[in-house]
Parts: C-alpha cells; structure tokens; sequence
C-alpha cells in the first residue's frame, strides 16, 4: 500500500532564498527510507493564512501525512502551531506542565546570559510556546521550541507532524515525531523499501541510460526496481528503491554493471570517493602541489574529521615562480614543456613529496580559461600526476569541459579518482 506524505517548509527566509532549505530534502530522506512516498515539498513565508493554504492543499491532495518544519518560536511570525490547530479545528491550550519544563530549559540558557536579561519578559513571551492543540502530542523540544503531532483523522485532515526550522533541532525531534502514535498509525501498512546507491565515475548520462534499457531486457524482475541517476560534480549517482522480494533483480543489476564498466563502477555499498580515499589513505602521508585549482584538492582532502592523520598539506603553487621557489621545479622545465604540461605535473607532484616528506603526492596544472588556452592547449586541459614513493607516476592530461568553476571542480574530482586508482594498484 502506498502511503503518501507533503512537507510544508516556512519561512520568509528560505522563501526568499536567503537561507537554502534543508529541512525539506533530510526529512524527503528520513520518508524514503521509511518507504513513504513523498508527494510534494511547498514553501511559503511565515504567513498563517500562506501555511494554511499549503496545508489545505496537501490535504486536498489526499497525503496521509504531513510534516511542518519551522515557525515554533516566541515571537509573533512564529505561528506554525496556531494555524494547524485552527486547520485541524481544534483549540490551543496552555499545556502548564510543558510551560514549566521550558522555562526550566529557559533558565539554564539565562545562565550563561548577562545578567540584567528580564526573566520575567523572556518567560511571557516563551507562554505561547507551551500553548498546544487539544488532544497534541507534544514532541519535547531540542532547543525551546517543542513540536506537536495533531491527528487530524476525526476532523477528515491529515496527520501533521509541526517541528522547528533549525535543523540541529528538526533533526534530532525527527525518530520521536515519527514514532508518535499518530504518525505510526499514518504509515501502517506501507509497503517496506529497500534502497541502495552505488556510483560510477568516467561515464556520460546517455551511455549509463543505453546500458539500462539493455539490463531491463534480460533482467527477470527490472520492472520492480525504480532506479534514478543523478549527474553530480561528474559522479553518476545511481539510487534504486525496491521491494525486498526483488532483491534478486537489483544483485543482478549491480553484476550486470560491474561487468559492463569495470572501470567506471567505483562504489557499490554507496560510498563516496571521498571516504574511500580516506580509508586508503590509513598509513599514509599525502600532499598536493596546485595550480589551477589552487587548494580544493587540500581542502576537499581536509573535509573528513581526522584528516590530520594522512594530510600533510599543500602548496597553492599559481605562478611559474612559486612552482620553482616552494616546490623546487625547474625553470627550465616550465620553459621546454609551459606551465601545463605532463612534465610540470610530475615535478610539481615530485616537489610536494620532498618538501612534505610525504609517500603520496598529486600536482594538478592546468587551463580554468575562460582566457589562457590555445590551440594544442585549449581551456580544460589540465594535466595530473600522482606520486607514489617508490613508483613511477601515474599522469594524465585531460580535457575537462565546462567554464571556469566546473573545470576546477571537475579537475579536483578527477584527481580523487586517479589518487584512488593509484592507491589500489589498478592501471
Ligand atoms: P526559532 O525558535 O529559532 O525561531 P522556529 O521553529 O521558529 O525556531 P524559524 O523561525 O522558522 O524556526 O527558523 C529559525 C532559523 O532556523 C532560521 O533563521 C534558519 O536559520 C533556520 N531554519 C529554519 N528553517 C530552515 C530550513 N528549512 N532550512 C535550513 N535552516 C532553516
Ligand atoms: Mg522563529
């Protein structure tokens, strides 16, 4: 049985695009894998007749659920509350006990504030979030800010879940919303999902659709997964959803993949290249020599929480003078092949090593255009080398396409991928 759900994110803020939602694609997550299907995500600023709209919308629409995310506050825009109440009919009630718990967590915030802060005011004005709809849940707050869960079966309405905008606060509240008794009763009977990622890397969008439509002929049982692919920073992302009695039919899809690309399949349990990177990296010591890209690769090395342990560090080397002075590369060199060259990579990979002491070193050179290229060195060419001690390097010069952001993004993504093959000894 399929259970359908609608997220009402509010907010003035993220209506306007100040602030980017992120409530809306976590909690599109959280139903996935609870194999609700989610039919719509409106947003709409912090206006009660605007949220009311959505929520009649969504309830016209037939969801079995609902899910709110911001407008809990103390102040007067926060109205999430009050207006699914009177969507739900029912009266607001001052819950006394949930009043006295949060001013408890009121008190101990005071005490870290300057004195001189009225408590008093700060206690009136947090009232109105201890006031609830009748017959509520109340989801206890993370912050001050508590949820509700509303039933609104009887009145022919939705189950609404109400939560809190900030995500540090949304998030947390999310498992004892959706174990709320309502919100159980709202997805029971849902049929049960799997779903699994896996990644390729070196394969255009086209040439991965071909090759399904080839699968979906001689898989028995393709029809029964609902596969989406996904093009990110030159990553196909490829996520199927499917019913555990087709367990067979999705292992068959991953063999037929794996067989078909051996080369381009990177990840089957879903793993980003950048874990993997950090996993191979356990040992090691790395460190990047770059021009183009100018610390992204540093940088998207240093993004994982204990990075301290491999990452040694990098050199921004722009100009012909910092690739000679910090990374002791030959002017000459630079002069017999140019700045973007296989050669220059190499000693720009062979200078990170010596300068850093490390056994894993990648250069990356290159053309971000939109000026500098020419005819044998158009925009996009970027030339890689990375250094293992002890082995010869593996160097590479391609061309990327796209404009300046992308050739960068897309030259420290491939540097990921020619570092993991290295790593793993794979040609
Ligand atoms: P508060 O008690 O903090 O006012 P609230 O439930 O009233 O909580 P909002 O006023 O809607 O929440 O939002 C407070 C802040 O939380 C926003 O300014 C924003 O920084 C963050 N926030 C709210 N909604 C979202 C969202 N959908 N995505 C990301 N951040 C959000
Ligand atoms: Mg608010």
């Amino acid at each position: 049985m399929t259970v359908r759900a609608g997220i009402v994110v509010t907010g003035t803020e993220v209506l306007t695009g100040r602030i980017q939602d992120l409530n809306g694609p976590w909690i599109a997550d959280r139903l996935l894998e609870l194999g609700v299907e989610l039919a719509h995500i409106t947003i709409c600023g912090d206006r009660a007749d605007d949220v009311e709209a959505q929520l009649c919308f969504l309830a016209s629409e037939g969801v079995d659920l609902i899910i709110t995310s911001g407008g809990l506050g103390p102040t007067a825009d926060d109205l999430t509350v009050a207006t699914v109440a009177r969507f739900c009919g029912r009266e607001l009630v001052l819950d006394t006990e949930l009043e006295a718990r949060i001013a408890d967590i009121l008190r101990g915030l005071m005490s870290r504030l300057p004195a001189g802060v009225d408590f008093e005011a700060v206690l009136a004005a947090n009232r109105k979030q201890a006031l609830v709809p009748v017959g509520a849940e109340i989801l206890e707050p993370e912050g001050t800010a508590p949820g509700v869960v509303v039933d609104g079966n009887a009145e022919g309405k939705p189950v609404v879940i109400v939560l809190p905008g900030p995500p540090r606060e949304l998030q947390p509240m999310w498992s004892r919303a959706i174990a709320s008794a309502a919100a159980q009763r709202a997805i029971a009977g849902r049929t049960e999902y799997r779903q699994a990622t896996v990644r390729m890397f070196g394969l255009a969008e086209s040439g991965l659709a071909e090759a399904l439509r080839e699968a979906e002929s001689h898989i028995p049982g393709f029809a029964g997964l609902e596969i989406t692919t996904c093009l990110r920073r030159g990553e196909l992302e490829i996520v199927t959803r499917y019913e555990p009695r087709d367990d067979a039919a999705y292992r068959a899809l991953v063999d037929f993949l794996r067989e078909r690309y051996p080369r381009e399949l990177f990840s089957e349990d879903g793993a980003l290249i950048d874990e993997q990177i950090a996993a191979l990296l356990a040992g090691r010591t790395i460190a990047t020599a770059e021009s183009c890209t100018a610390g992204m690769l540093a940088a998207r090395l240093a993004d994982r929480a204990g990075s301290s342990a491999y990452l040694a560090g990098g050199v921004v080397s722009y100009s012909n003078e910092a690739k000679v002075d910090l990374l002791g590369v030959d002017a000459e060199l630079i002069a017999a092949h140019g700045a973007v060259s296989e050669p220059v990579a190499i000693a720009m990979a062979q200078g990170a090593l010596s300068r850093f002491g490390a056994d894993t070193a990648v250069g990356i050179t290159g053309i971000a255009g939109p000026g500098g290229g020419s005819d044998d060195k158009p925009v996009g060419t970027v030339c890689f080398s990375v250094a293992l001690t002890g082995r010869e390097p593996l160097t590479r010069t391609l061309r990327l396409p796209g404009n300046r952001s992308d050739v960068r993004e897309r030259a420290t993504t491939v540097a990921m991928h020619l570092l993991r093959r290295e790593l793993l000894g794979l040609d």
